[in-house]
């Protein structure tokens, strides 16, 4: 069920809001971001993401061909979600699942994790192991 939900950085600076629902599915990557940053997602499109303080606050990262842009919080380093754009979704918002502010522990542990090999360019296939992720 899609709900809407309130997330945030670690200090406050930043915050927002987005429609999602869990059960169509979060997702774990190995690419050289995701993994320094144990990054756990969920895409919503653009449309369904709100930032609602902080765009002050937020530094943006991005590496090799700058397609995918990481905000995180200059004041407490954490990344409340990246955005970017993809010819099969449009405009995205990844939002970082652990800085959802009012998501359940219930609703985190049954969510759908799809693992995605984006460290080899194959974020529809997962890698070999996936138990580190
Ligand atoms: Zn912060």
């Amino acid at each position: 069920m899609r709900k809407t939900y309130a997330g945030s950085c670690h200090c406050g600076a930043v915050r927002f809001e987005c429609d999602l629902d869990f059960a169509a599915g979060t997702s774990r990557c190995n690419c050289s971001v995701c993994a320094k940053g144990r990054f756990w997602k969920a895409i919503v499109q653009a449309d369904a993401f709100r930032l609602k303080q902080g765009a002050d606050a937020l530094v943006d990262y991005t590496f090799g061909s700058r397609s995918i842009h990481h905000l995180f919080c200059r004041n407490c380093g954490i990344k409340p979600f990246g955005r970017g754009r993809l010819d099969e979704i449009g405009d995205f918002v990844a939002i970082n699942v652990a800085c959802l502010d009012d998501a359940t522990p219930e609703e985190l542990a049954q969510a759908p994790v799809r693992f995605q090999d984006g460290r080899n360019g194959a974020w529809d296939s997962p890698p070999a192991e996936i138990r580190h992720l």
